[in-house]
């Protein structure tokens, strides 16, 4: 569904990306891992427009979104994405917050918009925080809130930037769990993560970057299993 081409960006003088090339088959999960820095947000934030490319294409089910002309509009509502930081707004209840996109970029009615967002947010047990603010929800609440609503237009592909390191460790399983179900469901997930052990279990493919490129890639059991280059061991080695 995503093909990542020869993508290189730079900030200034400092090449991020140094040339990327990337699948992402529907129904996969693909697990980017590497020391902060390697250029794994970057590399994220060029798939949803949020940075332009230097160099290089981006292909969304054979559609080039890389190409100026593609307005980007269009193509953050074909993907979902979730930080590791603010990602509903303070200001709307969880439930406006799951509907938003709904309803003003999918010009939903504000019933079908709703009611989905209450089976929604019923699936991970928050259907009565409907009304609440943010701020009234646990932290791992609020990212499994923030992840429904990134699935609730049914997006193509699914982007989560390091969506557990900013939780309480008590909190990080719950949210992880509700990934595990979307990848069971079939969701496209493209994931940056400094959970190796998540990484392993429920990646199809991992993907190790090292400045700016990525260093070795394969299914994790050859990844974390038996690693061919010793910078993807030296890295690993740091989680034992
Ligand atoms: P972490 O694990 O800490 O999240 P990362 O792998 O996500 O790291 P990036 O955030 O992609 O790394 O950053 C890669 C490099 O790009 C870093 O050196 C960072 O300082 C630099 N960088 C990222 N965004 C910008 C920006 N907007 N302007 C300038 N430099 C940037
Ligand atoms: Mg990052």
């Amino acid at each position: 569904v995503l093909q990542l081409q020869g993508i290189h960006k730079s900030f200034g003088d400092r090449e991020v990306l140094r040339g990327i090339d990337l699948t992402v088959r529907t129904h996969e999960v693909v697990a980017l891992i590497g020391a902060s820095g390697s250029g794994k947000s970057t590399l994220l934030r060029t798939i949803n427009l949020l940075e332009r490319i230097d160099d290089g294409q981006i292909l969304l089910r054979g559609q080039d979104i890389s190409d100026p002309r593609v307005p980007a509009d269009a193509v953050r509502a074909r993907i979902g994405v979730v930080f590791q930081h603010y990602n509903l707004f303070p200001h709307l209840s969880v439930l406006d917050n799951v509907t938003l996109a709904a309803r003003h970029v999918f010009r939903e009615s504000r019933q079908d918009a709703e009611a989905r967002g209450i089976d929604l947010l019923g699936r991970i047990g928050l259907a009565e925080h409907a009304r609440s603010f943010p701020d009234r929800l646990s932290g791992g609440q609020q990212q499994r809130a923030a992840i429904v609503r990134a699935i609730a237009t049914n997006p193509e592909l699914l982007l989560l930037d390091e969506i557990t390191s900013a939780l309480d460790p008590e909190l990080v399983g719950e949210v992880l769990d509700l990934v595990r179900e979307l990848k069971a469901e079939g969701t496209t997930i493209v994931m940056a993560t400094h959970e190796m052990a998540f990484a392993r279990d429920v990646a199809d493919h991992v993907v190790f970057l090292d400045q700016g490129l990525i260093a070795e890639q394969g299914p994790p059991e050859q990844l974390f299993g038996a690693p061919r280059e010793p910078r993807t061991r030296e890295f690993l080695s740091r989680f034992l």
